[in-house]
């Protein structure tokens, strides 16, 4: 079962309302496809959206990777040999961890096919249905209140509250005018976006402990590189802190555990390079006692599907976030995860469940 061909094919889609974070405002889904087929005539799909403030890799240097780097290193390549498929895709460039991601999750589609499995029985097979949790954007105190009032109606009981944009006591502002609207019931994890400097961090959380919001966990309070700074707002919370932009690979994540910088670890595909570095990423955590949460950025169905079957393989990994595909206008993917309200359920399909002859229509004319 050798690779024949890789292609890259450009989507967007938009977003109902823009998703808004420290870092970024996004109002269309950006991304490029990646369709891997074997001599045997099947096909292999993959995603990665451009996520400049995050990963570095933009449309551009997604295609490029892809189609001028990756993909003459794979032509002929055995997808059964797959320690030195991923081999090759980690050797063939530094970084640009978004289009690795998309090439990996294509040949593990693969894989699954060739192997009659889904890919997360492939991988470990620990539950087949998983919840997502659903963003509130940062905007005002009573926007956010009217959108979380909202999405609880919709019948999401978990909220990640993007928050770490102006000044601190907005912030606390903003979670308060949350936890008044919907009440005690839903839990509600935030997400700073390294929006915060550790003392700021250790002083927002201590007021949002004593005037009791219960909050469930932080992400990412402080700098990416700031590993130190991270481990100081560990160290003087009792909230659980959370590492996201500080762990692209296992070695971060490395760090991170054996510094006790995190209580927990977002792992996200397009930060690891794919499925196989993030595995590897959830193992150690698990050696350490701490538990993953799978996250995405702005993906459409495709690359969440790709996650998803990572997050619902394994025991470790205990908390999904996955409501990307829910803030897009159109879905234009063909098979793959099944939403039905804040559940997930997987496909039974082999590989990543995709409909073969509906992916083939995208970038011809439908979804674009
Ligand atoms: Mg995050």
């Amino acid at each position: 079962m050798r690779i024949r061909s890789i292609e890259t094919i450009p989507v967007a889609v938009p977003l109902t309302k823009p998703f808004k974070t420290a870092l970024r405002t996004v109002t269309t889904a950006y991304a490029v496809y990646v369709k891997v087929t074997s001599d045997d005539g099947r096909t292999g799909w993959g995603e990665a959206p451009p996520t400049h403030v995050i990963t570095g890799d933009s449309l551009g240097s997604i295609t490029y990777a892809i189609e001028e780097v990756i993909a003459p290193q794979l032509i002929g390549a055995d997808v059964r040999n797959r320690e030195e498929v991923f081999r090759l895709i980690k050797r063939s460039i530094v970084r640009n961890t978004s289009a690795k991601a998309a090439v990996d999750m294509a040949i593990y589609d693969l894989i699954g096919q060739f192997a009659g499995l889904p890919l997360y029985q492939l991988l470990g097979g620990f539950r087949n249905e998983i919840e997502t949790d659903f963003t509130v954007s940062v905007n005002d105190a009573a926007e956010m209140a009217d959108d979380a009032e909202r999405y609880i109606a919709e019948g999401f009981n978990v909220l990640k509250v993007k928050v770490g944009i102006g000044d601190i006591s907005d912030d606390i502002g903003r979670i308060r005018a949350i936890r008044e609207r919907v009440g005690t019931g839903p839990k509600i994890r935030l997400d700073a976006n390294q929006g915060w400097r550790p003392k700021e961090a250790v002083f927002a959380i201590g007021k949002m402990e004593d005037a009791g919001l219960d909050i469930e966990l932080i992400e990412q309070p402080v700098a990416a590189d700031d590993i130190d700074g991270l481990a100081y707002v560990t160290n003087h919370t009792l909230t659980p802190i959370m590492a996201d932009e500080s762990v692209f690979s296992a070695k971060d994540a490395l760090r991170v555990l054996e510094t006790r910088a995190a209580d927990l670890i977002n792992i996200k595909l397009m930060k690891s390079g794919g499925i196989h570095e993030a595995l590897k990423i959830n193992a150690l955590a698990e050696t350490y006692g701490v538990e993953c949460m799978v996250g995405s950025m702005i993906e459409t169905k495709l690359g969440i599907t790709a996650a998803a079957h990572l997050a619902a393989s394994q025991p470790n990994i205990t908390r999904f976030d996955f409501d990307a595909p829910l803030m897009l206008a159109e879905d234009i993917v063909a098979g793959g995860i099944v939403y039905d309200g804040r559940t997930i359920r997987m496909p039974g399909e082999p590989g990543l469940g995709l409909d073969a002859a509906g992916m083939e229509l995208i970038g011809k004319g439908a979804g674009e």
